[in-house]
């Protein structure tokens, strides 16, 4: 069983406008390892990667839709 890479990132903090932008999503990578100009967190969530702040781990409030759609498909 091949699990999904994914990255956890949220909008850094400087750009974050509400409790959305600062939660952690869960965004999907591609197999080819090439970023998308766009990405799309399992929630519909979307950011460019110039905004985003990656994380090794979830910190502070971790988006419920994401984490959700992350454990089922790994
Ligand atoms: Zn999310």
């Amino acid at each position: 069983m091949i699990s999904q890479p994914h990255l956890i990132a949220r909008v850094r903090a400087e750009l974050a406008r509400g409790e959305r932008d600062r939660s952690c999503h869960f965004f999907p990578l591609p197999a080819e390892g090439s970023m998308p100009s766009v990405l799309h967190a399992y929630c519909g969530f979307a950011i460019r990667p110039g905004e985003a702040e990656p994380l090794d781990a979830p910190v502070g409030m971790p988006c419920t839709s994401c984490l959700m759609a992350a454990a089922l498909s790994s």
